[in-house]
């Protein structure tokens, strides 16, 4: 029963990003199983999932080929190690595929379990590769306020979130943060072209302010997801990508959530035509039926990297179970043509329904790419106006009514967010679409 599922887990699991007090009083919602774009709880409620998990679930649920690939993995080889010399098929043929599909020459794969593990991954090949490049003193990493990297100490002091920072003494030494590209919340009076290149700028005034010599690389997502789904304005990343050509830093592209397909494009790195050094790659990367990530490389960085042994492992680097649920999820996504699916018919279905909602007087902006989008509430649409109750009150009561009637949306303070599975029908677009209108009038009749 229901109730007793959620006083055991209340009891004994400890929710990432939850208060379990709270859990404690309310239950948690049992999701039982899925299907294509569809969770279903313990009670038999069927619900849109509009988030695709935690923004992974590319291919949607369901899918027996990477039950299949899973199950053969386990019985051939369920784990081996590619430390000390050894290698196997699955990592063998994951990294040759990646280094296919990864624009430029990113064409060397250091795999993680997931973004979180990777971004670690990160701050260690950059600072050593400047070290094996005789310029030791270049350490720090620049990054963004409101950024979001991952969950340890290494990937929340490289994300920018205050709320993180405060719990454990982060960020770590030698990582500083600039201002994000957010128009909506701090452009003020500027015009959005004006503020996005201001903000670019702030990159080069930080390399100047520290000293070239001291800044080993810049990350960044090319659009902020757990930020909000902040689509920076167009003047952002040519001015970004000009500044690392000419600094000498190293550019590291987190794709965690725009990687495969969801902008449409195979990466982000595509659409906004960026130049990375490194490129961070998890979730959509096994569409979250394995845990599974890395860091994909430019032939300049491994080949240095490469001279001598790099100190830096996970016992699960490259699991051949994950990274075969991988190369299926791969094949899927290439095969059925998922990302011409996002380019030709979700991604501009969704779009004309989602600005739609533009319209609604509880929306003061909205904001998409591809398959992730992002909507303002507000008090005032005239005046991009922020609610008096504290930051979020709002947006938690309209994910809890979004909830209440079946869609999954997530709210990112008084922004609510969506990132589907790519495989939405234009159908399953019309059901997302009425789920949030009916949940954004009863938010808006509560605060009136
Ligand atoms: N980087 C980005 C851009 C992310 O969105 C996330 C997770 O949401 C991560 C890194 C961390 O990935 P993981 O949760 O797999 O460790």
């Amino acid at each position: 029963p229901t109730a007793e599922l959620q006083a055991l887990d209340a009891a004994h699991h400890m929710h990432p990003f939850t208060a379990n007090a709270e859990l404690a009083k309310k239950g948690a919602r049992v999701i039982t199983r899925a299907s294509g774009v569809t969770l279903t709880d313990s009670e038999g409620e069927e619900i849109l999932d509009a988030m695709a998990g935690l923004w992974c679930v590319n291919i949607g649920y369901g899918r027996d080929e990477l039950a299949e690939a899973a199950a053969r993995q386990m019985r051939e080889l369920p784990y081996y190690n590619t430390f000390f010399m050894s290698t196997h098929v699955p990592a063998i043929a994951l990294a040759d595929k990646l280094a296919e599909l990864a624009p430029g020459d990113l064409n060397h794969v250091f795999f993680a379990s997931g973004g979180s593990e990777a971004n670690d991954t990160n701050i260690r090949l950059v600072r050593r590769y400047w070290e094996l490049m005789g310029q030791p003193e270049k350490t720090v990493i620049i990054s963004r306020k409101n950024a979001y990297h991952g969950t340890t100490m290494g990937g929340a002091s490289l994300g920018g979130m205050q709320g993180m920072h405060a719990q454990g003494g982060m960020p770590i030494p030698d990582i500083v943060h600039i201002n994000q590209p957010h128009w909506y919340l701090e452009g003020g009076d500027m015009d959005p072209e004006e503020f996005g290149l201001a903000r670019a700028r702030e990159l080069e005034q930080k390399i100047d302010e520290l000293g070239e010599g001291r800044v080993a690389a810049f990350i960044a997502e090319p659009i902020q997801g757990a930020g909000g789904v902040i689509v920076p304005p167009d003047s952002y990343w040519p001015e970004i990508t000009r500044i690392c050509a000419e600094r000498d830093i190293l550019l590291i592209v987190d794709e965690v959530i725009t990687g495969f397909g969801r902008t449409g494009k195979w990466f982000g790195t595509q659409t906004y035509d960026l130049k990375p050094d490194i490129m961070t790659v998890a979730k959509g990367l096994s569409s979250g039926y394995a845990p599974i990530g890395g860091s994909i490389v430019s032939d300049k960085v491994a080949e240095v990297i490469g001279r001598e042994e790099f100190a830096h492992g996970y016992t699960y680097s490259g699991h051949p179970v994950a990274a075969a649920v991988a190369l299926e999820n791969l094949r899927i996504l290439e095969e059925e043509k998922i990302v011409d699916h996002v380019r030709d018919v979700a991604a501009p279905y969704l779009a004309e329904k989602w600005h739609q909602l533009a319209d609604h007087p509880f929306v003061g902006e909205t904001k998409i790419v591809g398959m992730m989008a992002s909507l303002a509430l507000t008090a005032d649409k005239s005046v991009r106006k922020p609610f008096e109750a504290p930051a979020g009150t709002v947006g938690y009561m309209v994910r809890e009514r979004c909830f209440a009637n079946n869609l999954i949306m997530r709210h990112v303070g008084d922004r609510m967010v969506v990132s589907p599975p790519l495989v939405m029908t234009k159908a399953d677009i019309d059901v997302l679409y009425e789920r949030a209108v009916k949940s954004l009038d009863e938010g808006y009749a509560r605060v009136k």
